[in-house]
């Protein structure tokens, strides 16, 4: 490697329980990682000291002079505005609110710095290293606590008149469905996130249902239980969790489906939690998703699942800088 050149950047991934943070050069390989916990409890300023604190210590870590890197891309949870590089709001951060990112980034090491939506840099980075490399047309699903998004039109992310566009997870499935984080009722969030997925078990406990399989008897309960768990008794037939799982299940493939027919993409990458059920997930999503679009729109569409782990949001962070 030339280190006479500015030939790598940072990136960053910034969520409401871990800070991610990467090096990397041009060819999307990571010359140091570190990941630490965010604290987000702790109030605003002390997040914005740890996120200051976790990039120093991945320069010190990697041994490598400053003059070698170009800049700094940080992925946030929104809503948030990518040109101004304010944060507006962050449901998982207390206390941030009109958080001016860029500008305290830039200021502190002295480094250009571009802001991403967290989602949106995800898929970014399956997009230049994961599994979408080199498609130029392409929809995210980022399915965590809650669901996110990203499209790529053409190469680049869309971004919608003022940075709002891919918030994939609210998009209204069913009209009289649960109420969702956001505000609104049905969305798809509310059936197929991590948080949907539990709080439907919980509606089922309070009506008397019960999973003998998974000790499940008290809406408390439901908390401390994974969610390969879940999926896994599920499969056996387990009263209480299996048409949870069904469900979730079904709606994102409504989810994808209007996505698909809207977007036409080559491929539809899934990231997050409950892309470790692998094919469990994928052959009944694709059952679903082929049953609903047109099949011009279906015949040559990839629906797979992120090569990156959780280390696609740094590097998609880290290669908005190219
Ligand atoms: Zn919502």
């Amino acid at each position: 490697m030339d280190n006479t050149k500015k030939d790598l950047t940072i990136g960053v991934d910034l969520g409401g329980t871990n800070i991610v943070s990467v090096i990397v050069n041009s060819q999307g390989e990571i010359i140091s990682y570190l990941k630490n916990p965010t604290f987000a409890g702790r109030g605003k300023e002390a997040t914005i000291r740890r996120i200051i604190e976790t990039i120093h210590k991945n320069i010190v870590q990697s041994n490598l002079a400053p003059s070698n890197i170009r800049g700094i891309g940080i992925g946030a949870p929104g809503p948030l505005d990518v040109e101004k590089g304010v944060v507006y709001f962050a449901p998982n951060l207390p206390g941030w609110e009109d958080i001016p990112l860029k500008k305290i980034l830039e200021e502190e090491f002295n480094l250009k710095v571009v802001l991403e939506n967290d989602a949106n840099a995800a898929v970014w980075g399956e997009r230049c290293w994961g599994a979408g490399k080199g498609i130029n047309n392409l929809v995210g699903f980022t399915l965590g606590t809650g669901i996110g998004g990203g499209i790529i039109i053409e190469g680049k992310i869309y971004h919608g008149h003022n940075y709002g566009a891919a918030e994939l997870g609210h998009m209204t499935v069913n009209k009289d469905g649960p109420l969702c984080n956001c505000g609104n009722y049905g969305c798809l969030e509310a059936y197929s996130s991590a948080t949907g997925i539990k709080n439907r078990i919980r509606e089922r406990i309070k009506k008397g249902l019960r999973s003998p399989l998974l000790n499940l008897d008290k809406t408390e309960s439901v908390d401390t239980i994974s969610l390969k768990s879940i999926f896994e008794v599920a499969r056996q037939g387990d009263e209480l969790t299996s048409e949870v799982v069904e469900e979730a299940i079904t709606y994102l493939g409504i989810g994808v489906a209007n996505m698909v027919n809207i977007l036409n993409p080559e491929m539809v990458v899934l990231m997050g939690g409950i892309t470790n059920e692998g094919d469990k997930l994928l052959i009944p999503l694709r059952k679903e998703v082929k049953k609903r679009v047109f099949p011009t729109n279906y015949k040559f569409l990839k629906i797979t699942i992120g090569e990156l782990g959780d280390k696609a949001g740094a590097l998609g962070a880290a290669t908005l800088l190219w």
